[in-house]
């Protein structure tokens, strides 16, 4: 089974939030909902299954970064426990809302680039 295009060049694409085949149409028509087709070039996003594997990638780089934190903020932070989970929590959940989307736009242009889940085959 052949590959669409480069798959480099597909998932760069994805995580600026564009379409993976032309670069230009818009892959979300919201914050995470994906839009049904390319908005320039019309590749059908339907086939897309990205379904809990972004929020799968993204809490487990997060829950490395914010370990890393912890470890290096626990011995300034030691009188005042509150304060480091209230900038750890605040950190962790940003850090989740600003990554979700381009993740979740890698995981469709992969998923695009290796024709998996019927854009390969024109059906979902
Ligand atoms: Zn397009």
């Amino acid at each position: 089974m052949s590959e669409h295009g480069d798959t480099k060049t597909a998932v760069l694409n994805g995580m600026r939030l564009r379409c993976p085949e032309c670069g230009e149409g818009h892959l979300f028509s919201g914050y995470l909902k994906g839009a049904p087709a390319c908005d320039i070039c019309g590749l059908d996003f339907t086939p897309q299954r990205a379904d809990d594997g972004p929020a799968y990638i993204v809490v487990l780089l997060v829950s490395h970064i914010v370990g890393l934190a912890l470890h290096l903020m626990y011995r300034p932070f030691m009188d005042t426990p509150l304060t480091l989970a209230l900038i750890l929590s605040v950190g962790a959940v940003g850090l989740c809302l600003t990554l979700l989307p381009p993740v979740k736009g890698m995981v469709i242009a992969v998923q695009w680039a290796k024709r998996l889940h019927g854009f390969g085959t024109g059906r979902a």
